[in-house]
């Protein structure tokens, strides 16, 4: 079945073939949508026939967004860190090994409760596409668990064993990197697409440039591709191990050097960038300029968690980007669509082309900009496909 989507006031495809600058930004437009793939995108005058019709009444349309970047499985509540955090403690990862505690607990039905009620909430804010990592397991049953649940709401899941030293392992940081790489590493790339690594030497609690390297040449020995938690709390090795590696992207990058961004600039690897951290730190940004003035790609995403940062909201992400890391409002989106679909190598979702997959997201707006001008407002909701006329 067809479906005919019109009164588009303005069309977000990031197909810049189709339109206005790297948006591919199409005014008054229309797009024909079959089997949850898009089929006709142009102009809505020279729109073809189809089994049914929607009309949005001028409102825009964009790509859904793609969130490459959060930490989705897991039980307990930190608000008190968080409260703790806001009167002037500092952040330095320890808090994990609470939530850990808390997601060992836990039984399959409350974590997969949990996980579902925040992918509903993701989607409710106009996130199609999500990446899922493990990482608060951390024993070779628990890991393997988090994955098989994660694997239940998406087909992105990302092996994070190695993204803190449990509270068991503290002092023995090389056995427990032998257990990561070893039997824990077969128990979870059956569940896994991705393999990542806390990198960062300035924390005690998690791995630095030989153990992160250690980590993430045996998912990719394991089949796994890479992706790496780089540069956070300093600019340590995180990056330019990413790019050496052919990392899919570096995440974080709040602390760069300039062979950092050289090197981010003439790799494949993207940069993601992660404002509701710094947010909901209180930290500086990372510099976003620097990196889209260099030429690196950009991709945005909450890292959505329950310590460091406990937003689902993507449109959230993008105000901050635009209002205190200077990416103009056009970057911003790209990033949080297109960038993310580049972040997770994906080239059928972050876009609305034809053969891109029907992933449409409708503001309740006439623009995009008012994503990043309409801050806290709930603008954006997914188009779910009508039902089939009933016969
Ligand atoms: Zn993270």
């Amino acid at each position: 079945m067809s479906t005919l989507v019109t009164g588009i006031g303005e069309l977000v495809t990031n197909d810049p073939s189709m339109g206005e600058g790297r948006l591919g930004a199409v005014p008054d437009a229309a797009l024909v949508v079959s089997d949850d793939e898009v089929a006709w995108v142009g102009p809505a005058g020279t729109a073809p026939d189809a089994d049914t019709r929607v009309d949005l009444g001028g409102r825009a349309v964009l790509p859904g967004f793609v969130d490459s970047h959060t930490h989705l499985v897991f039980a307990g509540d930190r608000s008190a860190e968080f409260e703790a955090r806001m009167s002037g403690a500092a952040y330095d990862g320890g808090g994990i090994a609470l939530t850990v505690a808390a997601t060992r607990q836990a039984t399959d039905d409350e974590l997969r409760t949990h996980l579902r009620r925040l992918v509903g909430e993701m989607r409710a804010q106009g996130t199609t596409t999500v990446e899922v990592k493990s990482g608060y397991g951390l024993s070779v049953e628990q890991e393997a668990r988090s994955l098989r649940l994660a694997r239940e709401v998406t087909a992105e899941t990302t092996f994070l064993g190695a993204h803190v030293v449990p509270p068991e392992y503290v002092g023995r940081t090389s056995e427990y990197v032998e257990l990561v790489t070893g039997p824990m590493l077969a128990a979870c790339a059956p569940y896994a697409r991705w393999v990542d690594v806390f990198c960062e030497p300035a924390s005690p609690h998690a791995f630095d440039g030989e153990a992160s390297r250690a980590v993430l040449e045996a998912g990719r020995d394991a089949g796994l591709a890479l992706r790496v938690h780089a540069n956070q709390l300093s600019a340590g090795p995180g990056v330019a191990l990413a790019v050496e590696l052919g990392a899919a992207s570096a995440d974080h990058c709040t602390h760069l050097t300039a062979a950092d961004v050289e090197a981010l600039a003439g790799a494949a690897t993207v940069a993601t960038l992660l404002p509701g951290v710094e947010f909901s730190t209180r930290s500086p940004y990372p510099d976003a300029r620097r990196l889209l003035d260099a030429g690196v790609t950009v991709a945005l995403a909450t890292d959505c968690n329950p310590g460091s940062c406990f937003t689902s909201s993507m449109a959230f992400c993008l105000a901050l980007a635009v209002r205190d890391m200077r990416m103009t409002p056009a970057e911003a989106l790209w990033a949080a669509t297109a960038g993310g679909a580049a972040a997770l190598r994906r080239g059928d979702v972050g876009r609305l082309a034809v053969g891109a997959r029907a992933d449409l997201v409708v503001l309740d707006a006439p623009s995009y900009r008012h994503l990043a001008h309409r801050p806290g407002v709930p603008l954006a909701r997914v188009l779910d496909p009508p039902a089939p006329p009933s016969r």
